[in-house]
């Protein structure tokens, strides 16, 4: 990094809901916000066709088009939105934070803020990554249509899962969700929906049940998958208990639906402190600066902090929060600047 390092005032990881929603604030607060893309621009909600849930649509409104009116929204107000994965952010003792992306492109930022959100995980079973993209999926709005009339497989118990089984029930011949344990922690109304499916047969529940193996080709894609059973659970573990059964079940397609890992690996210079699951810890509370971190300086908002939530609505209403936050932080530092140079001046 050399002294002609572009210098910005704030720049913003992730053109999500949170960070969008932080660029519109800060922007308007004058405070130029660089938004960084990362390598999914427009975040996790533009895998989604149908928000029916976001306020202020009464109809619904595709992901793509709620995350493009957001990024022309920012950009009116002042925000610049690049392209740019962040590999590594430090802070030095002057409190300056520098800023290094993919590209070799590098920054200088008086504030940051962590709106990286949250990539699905996968089970690391074989043939999962071998197939990926050939039959094994994590986005079920992205992918469901490739694999019409063919029997699908969902993995998961959570809400995630059973919107993906209910979705795919558009083009599967039948969906099978296989959860390792016998409750699902999904909310009410998407057991109420999937168990309508599962009323019209649509969707089979193989609970008690885990996926092992995943076989397949390129060219074919997934033939079938290896799935073992245990009535009392999590059958993995147990595979040389006499009650856990293993068998190859044929399906065309896999949707992991099992959740997120947050995106803060490029953090980890700045020593923020992240929770057991890799979710970054800010202030909380009631009053401001509740997005703040322990780092001064670095906020974080939306799916990268909120391992509960996970809403579009709730990471945008955090990115606001953090920029009125980065706001404040900013304004406190030039005022400290602004006594440093005249204590400077008066000392001359
Ligand atoms: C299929 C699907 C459907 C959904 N449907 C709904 C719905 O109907 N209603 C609802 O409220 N919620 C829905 N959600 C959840 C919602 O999408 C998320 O809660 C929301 O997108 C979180 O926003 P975010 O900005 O925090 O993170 P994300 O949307 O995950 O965005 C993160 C951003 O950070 C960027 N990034 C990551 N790492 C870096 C890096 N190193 N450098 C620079 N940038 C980086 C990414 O490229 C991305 O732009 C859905 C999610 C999925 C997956």
């Amino acid at each position: 990094m050399t002294d002609d390092t572009p210098h910005r005032r704030l720049i913003v990881a992730g053109s999500g809901i949170a960070g969008l929603s932080a660029a519109i604030y800060a922007a308007r607060s004058n405070n130029e916000p660089l938004v960084l893309e990362g390598t999914e621009p427009g975040g996790q909600l533009t895998l989604t066709t149908d928000v029916a849930n976001y306020p202020g649509f009464t109809e619904g409104i595709s992901g793509p088009e709620l995350v493009q009116n957001m990024k022309e929204q920012a950009t009116k107000f002042g925000a610049e939105v690049k392209h740019g994965v962040i590999t590594r952010v430090a802070r030095d003792e002057s409190g300056l934070f520098h800023v290094e992306l993919k590209n070799g492109d590098a920054y200088t930022a008086d504030a940051f803020i962590a709106a990286s959100g949250a990539s699905a995980r996968t089970l690391g079973v074989p043939g999962e990554d071998d197939l990926m993209g050939y039959g094994v999926s994590t986005c079920a709005t992205c992918d469901g249509a490739f694999f019409r009339d063919e029997d699908m497989l969902v993995v998961g118990g959570g809400d995630a899962a059973m919107e993906e089984a209910t979705f795919l029930t558009k083009f599967a011949d039948t969906v099978y969700v296989a959860h390792r344990r016998e409750e699902f922690r999904a909310e009410d109304y998407w057991i109420d929906r999937v168990q309508e499916k599962v009323d019209a047969g649509d969707i089979e529940l193989l609970t008690n049940t885990e996926l092992l193996e995943i076989h397949g080709s390129a060219e074919a894609g997934v033939d079938h998958v290896r799935l073992a059973r245990n009535p009392t659970g999590h059958p993995s573990e147990r595979l040389d208990d006499p009650e856990t059964e293993q068998f190859d079940f044929e399906v065309g397609a896999v949707f992991l639906a099992i959740g997120h890992t947050p995106n803060t690996g490029y953090l980890a210079e700045t020593g923020v402190e992240l929770d057991d699951e890799g979710y970054i810890v800010t202030q909380g509370g009631r009053g401001g600066n509740q997005t703040a971190t322990a780092v001064p300086g670095l906020f974080g908002a939306g799916d990268v902090v909120d391992f509960h939530y996970q809403q579009a609505a709730t990471a945008g209403g955090m990115g606001v929060m953090a920029a009125l936050d980065a706001d404040d932080y900013l304004e406190d530092l030039e005022r400290e600047r602004g006594k440093r140079v005249a204590s400077a001046e008066s000392d001359d």
